[in-house]
């Protein structure tokens, strides 16, 4: 029997298991074991890599894991939560970088095969262009560049020249011949297609950046599977492709829940512009925790509507101590989740279920927009532009972005620290409606005392 036959059966299984922890991931309750089926599946095909004939460099090899994995998991153990999407950008980017290195290996070889290099030349292009976009899209999230969208006059002519160059470049790399020996096209084609992906993302604002760090995911796994078809690996051409099919899923789901088109937010330069002309009606009228717990108690309803300010105060814990105190006095109980509260897909979802809060009191917007109107208290905890009303009014930035209704409800009562605005930066006219109030105080220390409180009525 040939050696090489037993890797692809072995690689048949990791795939298996990379299609069982996706599907695990899709919903909260068994996301976590997704993550162990992936890693065991990742795991599975580099061991089975390193046994592969003719592999050479292992002890090279073996000392990058050892640095890349333990600098891995020191920051991941280290990272706070809201800190999470700088750390999945600038990861995926190293996937995107790694796909361009390995094309760039195989360009560098003796590829006489015109099919084989072109498909190097795609990896590249995707994966420098990703890697690129990723380490921009981490500084914006990181605060260590500008989050609003950077734009200059003619930016997206110049962006479409450099993507020219680089397909040029690329034509040149696939068939040198054309250029009878002038000058080597590898070097200035990576230099296009990493500066495509550094001009690119520039004009995207912070706001939009979940839905760019997972495109850029997406081209990552793309990248990943057409090295996989150079390299004739068949576990990098499908654990590539599940990657670029999830993300692509996920891109599409994003924009959806932020009512906009991903062509719009790659090229629209949204929040670019400070929204005019608008003045706030109204008063903000300030509450104390004892008369919110009263108000709470004697409640038939409540939903609580959680945002990023819920995750900054790490205060999931103390808001499922609210729940259970509220719900063993007979008080329904749910909450709200948008899609985009928070600062990364599923932000709210992960908290409180690592808080313990049961998952059939977790309801996604479509589900409970309905309810509001019939609501008793919404206890807003550190949320703004997922709850803001000027997402309905045309002319408003957030014009279209879907909300959670929850100015329709009898009772809004609102936890924040003080006139923070929210990530888009755009004022909330729900915190002057007639029927909100404010709660001042950091969450966690405010649903704190409405705990307490509670228990000494
Ligand atoms: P926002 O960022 O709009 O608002 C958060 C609010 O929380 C602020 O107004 C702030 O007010 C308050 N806050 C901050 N710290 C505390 C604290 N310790 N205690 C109490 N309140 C606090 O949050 P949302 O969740 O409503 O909206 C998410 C936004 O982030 C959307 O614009 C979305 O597009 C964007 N985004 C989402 C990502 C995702 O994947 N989910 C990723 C990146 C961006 P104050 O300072 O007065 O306390």
């Amino acid at each position: 029997m040939n050696m090489l036959d037993i890797f692809d059966p072995i690689y048949i299984i990791a795939v298996f298991f990379f299609i069982i922890g996706l599907h695990r991931m899709s919903h909260p309750l068994t996301a976590r074991s997704g993550i162990v089926w992936a890693g065991g599946a990742m795991f599975l095909a580099i061991v089975v890599t390193f046994f592969m004939p003719g592999m050479r460099n292992l002890p090279l090899m073996a000392i990058a894991m050892v640095i890349g994995g333990g600098l891995g998991w020191f920051a991941a153990k280290k990272v706070a939560m809201t800190d999470m999407p700088q750390m999945v950008a600038i990861y995926n980017g190293m996937g995107g970088g790694s796909a361009g290195a390995i094309a760039a290996v195989e360009l560098l070889g003796s590829t006489s095969n015109p099919s084989l290099a072109a498909l190097s030349v795609a990896g590249a292009m995707i994966g420098g262009i990703s890697i690129a976009g990723s380490v921009v899209a981490f500084l914006k999230l990181q605060g260590w560049i500008k989050q609003r969208p950077i734009t200059y006059p003619f930016q997206q002519p110049v962006n479409i020249l450099v993507l020219i160059i680089a397909f040029v470049m690329g034509a040149f790399v696939i068939d040198p011949s054309i250029l009878h020996g002038s000058f080597q096209p590898l070097l200035p084609f990576f230099v296009f297609a990493i500066g495509y992906g550094f001009l690119m993302t520039l004009p995207i604002g912070g706001a939009d950046m979940p839905v760019v760090i997972s495109l850029f995911n997406a081209l990552t796994g793309l990248a990943v599977a057409m090295d996989g078809f150079a390299l004739e690996n068949f576990a990098m051409v499908i654990a590539g492709t599940l990657v670029g099919a999830a993300g692509s899923m996920l891109t599409l789901i994003m924009a959806k829940a932020m009512n906009r088109s991903v062509f719009s937010i790659l090229f629209g330069a949204f929040g670019a512009k400070e929204e005019e002309g608008v003045s706030v009606t109204g008063s903000l009228k300030p509450i104390g925790a004892d008369d919110v717990a009263v108000m709470l108690a004697y409640a038939n309803s409540v939903i609580i509507a959680p945002g990023y300010g819920m995750a900054v105060a790490q205060a999931q814990q103390k808001v499922k101590e609210l729940t259970d105190q509220l719900a063993s006095r007979g008080v329904s109980v749910k909450f709200a989740i948008h899609p985009v509260a928070g600062r990364m897909p599923g932000h709210m979802n992960v908290l409180l279920a690592e808080a313990g809060v049961p998952y059939d009191r977790l309801f996604d917007r479509d589900e409970i927009n309905q309810e509001f109107p019939n609501t008793d208290v919404v206890l807003v905890i550190g949320a703004n532009d997922v709850v803001n009303p000027a997402a309905r009014r045309q002319g408003s930035p957030l014009y279209g972005m879907p909300i959670l209704d929850v100015d329709k409800a009898k009772n809004v009562i609102v936890l924040k620290r003080g006139q923070g605005k929210g990530f888009s930066g755009i004022e909330n006219e729900l915190f002057y409606a007639d029927n909100a109030k404010m709660l001042y105080g950091d969450a966690q220390e405010t649903v704190g005392r409405l705990v307490q409180s509670l228990k000494k009525l």
